[in-house]
C-alpha cells in the first residue's frame, strides 16, 4: 500500500512541487536502500501526483521503503512490473509529457471520480489562444472535445461567452510558469475540479490551462506537436470531476505522446461521466459503455 499524503490543500503548493524529468532520466537504475543525489526529483514526482508523501530531509536522496511501496503503485498504474525499485521503464514513464493534474485521489485508491457540477448546461469563455496555430482553428478544436463530452449521454452542454459574462470553464493558453499551476518542466495542461471539488482556487471559473511555451499545438498528429483536441479533451474530463484512469486506451490516462490524436472516448471514460452524471431518461446516448 503506497503512503499516501495527508491531504490536498485547497490552494495548490503541493501539487506546484514540480520536478525535473531530465534529471530523473540521468539517474541510474536504484534498488531499495540506494542512493542517488537526483533521488529526490523522484520522490517530487511521485509527491505530485499522490503516490507519496511528505519525507523527511535525511532521507529524500534514498529508496526507502515507503518510496519503494509508492514506486509499485506507480508501476502497476503503468503497466509496469511492479519492483518497487528504480528501473528504465519507470524513468521512462516518470519523463512523459503529461497532465499535471494528480493521478490518484488521496486516502481513496480505487475511486476515479472528484464530484460532480450541480447543474449540466455549462458555460465556457476563451482567453488567449494558442500562438502555434490559427485562432480559428483552436477554437474548432476545442468545440469539437466539448461535443465529444456532450455526447456521452447524460446531458451536458457547453456554450460559449464572453469573458466578462459569468461562465463555468475558462480555457487559455499560458506560460510554462502558470501562476495557479507551475507546468515547467513535465506538464502539457492541468485544469481543476468542479467548484466543492477544486485543488487549486475554489471556482467558477475552473480553469483548463495549457502550457504555451514550452509545447507546440497543432490540429492533428505532427512531429514535436501535441493535438489540441487530444489534450483539451483529457482536460475537459477534469473539468467535471474525473481523476486519472490506469486504462491505457482511456482519454483521462495522464499522459500523452506527440504526433498523435486520440479524440475519441473509451469505456472507462463513459463510465466514469455517467457514475458522476447519473443518466436521465430521455437523454440521447450515442456511447452506450458495456
Ligand atoms: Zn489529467
Ligand atoms: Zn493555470
Amino acid at each position: 500500500m503506497a503512503q499516501m499524503p495527508i491531504g490536498i490543500k485547497p490552494k495548490c503548493s503541493f501539487i506546484c512541487a514540480s520536478y525535473d524529468r531530465k534529471k530523473i532520466a540521468t539517474i541510474p537504475d536504484l534498488g531499495r536502500g540506494e542512493k542517488d543525489d537526483n533521488f529526490h526529483e523522484v520522490k517530487k514526482c511521485l509527491q505530485q501526483y499522490n503516490y507519496l508523501g511528505e519525507s523527511s530531509p535525511d532521507s529524500q536522496n534514498t529508496l526507502d521503503e515507503s518510496t519503494a511501496s509508492a514506486l509499485e503503485t506507480f508501476q502497476q498504474r503503468y503497466n509496469i512490473p511492479q519492483s518497487g525499485v528504480l528501473g528504465h521503464e519507470t524513468k521512462e514513464a516518470m519523463a512523459k509529457p503529461r497532465c499535471a493534474m494528480p493521478d490518484l485521489q488521496p486516502g481513496a485508491l480505487a475511486f476515479s471520480i472528484s464530484g460532480a457540477w450541480r447543474h449540466r448546461n455549462l458555460t465556457y469563455a476563451l482567453g488567449k489562444l494558442s500562438q502555434s496555430i490559427a485562432p480559428s482553428v483552436c477554437e474548432a478544436a476545442i468545440e469539437r472535445a466539448l461535443t465529444t463530452w456532450s455526447n456521452a449521454g447524460v446531458g451536458l452542454t457547453f456554450n460559449k461567452v464572453a469573458d466578462t459574462e459569468d461562465h463555468d470553464i475558462f480555457i487559455e493558453w499560458r506560460r510554462a510558469d502558470d501562476p495557479d499551476l507551475n507546468m515547467a518542466g513535465s506538464t502539457l495542461a492541468h485544469a481543476d475540479f468542479p467548484p466543492g471539488f477544486s485543488l487549486i482556487l475554489d471556482g467558477p471559473p475552473v480553469p483548463l490551462h495549457f502550457d504555451d511555451e514550452e509545447h507546440t499545438w497543432s490540429d492533428g498528429a505532427f512531429e514535436d506537436e501535441f493535438d489540441i483536441e487530444t489534450t483539451c479533451l483529457h482536460e475537459i474530463g477534469h473539468c467535471l470531476g474525473l481523476y486519472h484512469s490506469k486504462v491505457p486506451e482511456s482519454i483521462m490516462f495522464p499522459t500523452v505522446s506527440s504526433n498523435m490524436t486520440s479524440r475519441t472516448l473509451a469505456d472507462d471514460d463513459v463510465k466514469g461521466i455517467r457514475r458522476l452524471y447519473k443518466t436521465r431518461p430521455n437523454v440521447p446516448s450515442r456511447s452506450e459503455p458495456n
